[in-house]
């Protein structure tokens, strides 16, 4: 498989990577994960401005324009042959010796590849199993950054105690899950943690709320508690891998009958439309 690293696609093991790289010292970086779909990638522009607004905030600047940025994938979806399939792009701040400040002088390091995946089908039409942990995260949780351990070691803890995945709560308010945003319906209205500083501002969330409201689901994106999260009817994450995935047990607790509900299933008949359509 080819691998976009600086100003060269490289055969994967053709790759060398700086040991001062600062992405390994500090995780001094920012990453997108793209999905594509018919060979296209999916909400492009969606998964930019979000690279473009965490390379901001980092100082991080940005090596490659845009429009080279997009050409090149185009070109690693060709080259790795992927129809339905995800892309990983990270960006750290450069190389430099080991010492907490900025360097005067480091240039952005790229590296980016494609790869095929399938679209998870099973656990979108089955659901999945969670349970509930406490958000030990800092407070830009906004930003796409490459400081993913408290996500690595909630995910870890769920699988663990048995479960597919983990609700993160700070004390008692529901933010997202390791790697996905978290929805829940109850009385037909959708509920979700509004776009601040506290979860990740998912494209899949913003893809999945502009479809309740044309299909006329009411949404409030409002925080809620765990409480509200155990009596909710309907549950699911969405995200740029899991889609759109039911929750049907919770800390070993059935989700409104245990079963994807008919919301969910209506969301996912509509994101179909969604992707085959473009
Ligand atoms: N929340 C977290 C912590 C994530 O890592 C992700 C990324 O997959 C998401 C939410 C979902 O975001 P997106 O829909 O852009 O993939």
């Amino acid at each position: 498989s080819y691998i976009w690293y600086q100003n060269e696609l490289l055969p994967r093991q053709a790759v060398q990577i700086s040991p001062d790289d600062r992405g390994y010292y500090f995780g001094d970086g920012l990453y997108e994960v793209f999905r594509v779909y018919h060979g296209v990638v999916f909400e492009a522009a969606g998964h930019f401005d979000r690279l473009e607004r965490t390379a901001k905030a980092l100082r991080i600047p940005l090596p490659f324009s845009r429009s080279v940025m997009e050409e090149k994938l185009q070109e690693l979806i060709r080259l790795n042959d992927v129809q339905t399939g995800n892309i990983y792009l990270q960006i750290t701040r450069g190389i430099a010796a080991r010492s907490h400040p900025f360097p005067a002088y480091a240039e952005p390091v790229l590296m980016a590849y494609a790869y095929p995946y399938e679209r998870p089908l099973e656990a979108m039409r089955h659901g999945i199993s969670a349970v509930t942990g406490e958000d030990i995260r800092w407070l830009r949780c906004d930003l796409k950054t490459l400081n993913l351990l408290p996500n690595v070691m909630a995910k870890q803890e769920a699988l663990d105690r048995g479960a597919d995945e983990v609700i993160l709560h700070r004390s008692g308010t529901v933010t997202e899950c390791s790697a996905s945003n978290v929805m829940i319906v109850k009385n037909g209205i959708l509920r979700t943690h509004p776009a601040n500083h506290l979860i990740l501002h998912g494209i899949t969330r913003y893809v999945v709320l502009g479809l309740a409201r044309e299909l006329g689901i009411p949404v409030i994106e409002e925080p809620f508690t765990l409480e509200a999260l155990g009596q909710a009817d309907e549950a699911f994450v969405t995200g740029t891998t899991v889609e759109i995935t039911p929750i049907i047990r919770i800390d070993d607790r059935p989700v409104g009958n245990g079963a994807p509900g008919p919301i969910v299933q209506q969301l996912q008949t509509a994101f179909d439309t969604a992707i085959s359509s473009r």
